[in-house]
């Protein structure tokens, strides 16, 4: 074959190609070491010394004319692979976004910052304590003994004869009036537990805020004016409150205080039995007894105390009817009070 026809051959091939594979099979093919262009340079010895230069300068030309179709093929494949990569992997910017779904605060949660803000408006401070407590302080101080019939109102879990997990926040009040001098003026959250069985109104553990104010000449009619404001900011201007004769061991005279039904606006519903009402707390003035129990003279201060549920509160505020909601966490509940 002589060089042109190699050099016609080459250049068909390469102008075939399709990849850069290819072009490398083709330039081993031609110009590697056993390469059909450099095989022609071997034939140089079985010539005539005066034919070798115009040979040698004939085969040179040959291999530059494949060295550059391969380069310029090259280049060409290059941009080819180049924009074929670039299509594959093109993202589209107009695709909308996936949502990251949004955090909340548990409704229960809240309902707690908002009944402590009101209570913070009217100068009260925040105290806690703890959840196991002496039964003492959840008790014995509170003017509940061993043997008092009042301690078949709370059924209790106890841990041992002398310690239990607090029934009420009350023992927050004892602990406060022991180590703070009056004026007192406090609300304490937190949980509490019964051995109740679970049921639209019944959870073992459930959220309580109690408050205490204790100072000189604390009358009723103190306790009427704070529960009645606070009544009005949590659940609107309109809603109207009934003071009924209750009884506590740690309040003398004590209060259940009802509020207007918020399902029914008062004309009388399922969830107030037709009452048109329903109990949302109980309170009284403090037994002196508490007062004298807690290191305080019960001539020199007088004092009131009232304690809710956090969770009766969410559900009257919302109209829920079953405090098992609060608790379960169902994620299509919950999304309701984003
Ligand atoms: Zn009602």
């Amino acid at each position: 074959m002589s060089n042109d026809e190699i050099v016609k051959k080459a250049l068909g091939e390469i102008g075939a190609a399709g990849s850069s594979g290819e072009l490398n099979d083709i330039r081993v093919k031609y110009l590697g070491k056993k390469g059909e262009i450099t095989m022609l340079m071997k034939q140089m010895g079985t010539l005539a010394p005066e034919e070798r230069p115009a040979f040698g300068q004939a085969v040179n030309a040959a291999r530059g004319s494949v060295e550059q179709a391969l380069l310029s093929a090259a280049e060409k494949i290059a941009q080819k692979e180049d924009a074929a990569k670039l299509a594959a992997e093109r993202v589209d910017i107009t695709l909308p976004g996936r949502a990251q779904a949004l955090g909340a605060l548990h409704p229960l949660t809240q309902v707690y910052y908002e009944i402590r803000d009101i209570f913070l408006s009217m100068g009260f401070d925040v105290n806690e304590g703890p959840e196991i407590e002496l039964d003492q302080y959840n008790f014995e101080m509170l003017n509940i003994p061993k043997d008092h019939p009042a301690r078949d109102m709370q059924d209790t879990f106890y841990v041992s004869d002398d310690v239990v997990l607090r029934t009420h926040t009350s023992p927050v009040q004892v602990r406060t009036m022991l180590g703070q001098k009056p004026p007192i003026r406090m609300v304490c959250p937190g949980r509490v537990f019964r051995t109740d069985d679970v049921d639209a109104t019944h959870s073992p553990v459930f959220m309580q805020m109690e408050g205490l104010v204790v100072g000189k000449n604390i009358r009723f009619s103190d306790l009427k004016g704070t529960i009645n404001t606070f009544i009005r900011n949590f659940y609107g201007e309109d809603v109207k409150t009934k003071f009924r004769p209750g009884f506590f061991p740690f309040t003398e005279p004590s209060a259940e205080v009802d509020v207007t039904c918020t399902v029914c606006g008062g004309k009388g519903c399922a969830a107030c039995k037709g009452a048109g009402m329903i109990e949302v707390l109980g309170c009284g003035v403090v037994n002196p007894v508490v007062l004298q129990n807690c290191g305080l003279n019960p001539e020199e201060y007088s004092g009131f105390a009232f304690g809710m549920g956090i969770d009766r509160l969410a559900n009257t505020k919302y109209g829920i009817t079953d405090i098992r909601l609060l608790y379960e966490n169902d994620a299509r509940f919950l999304r309701q009070f984003v």
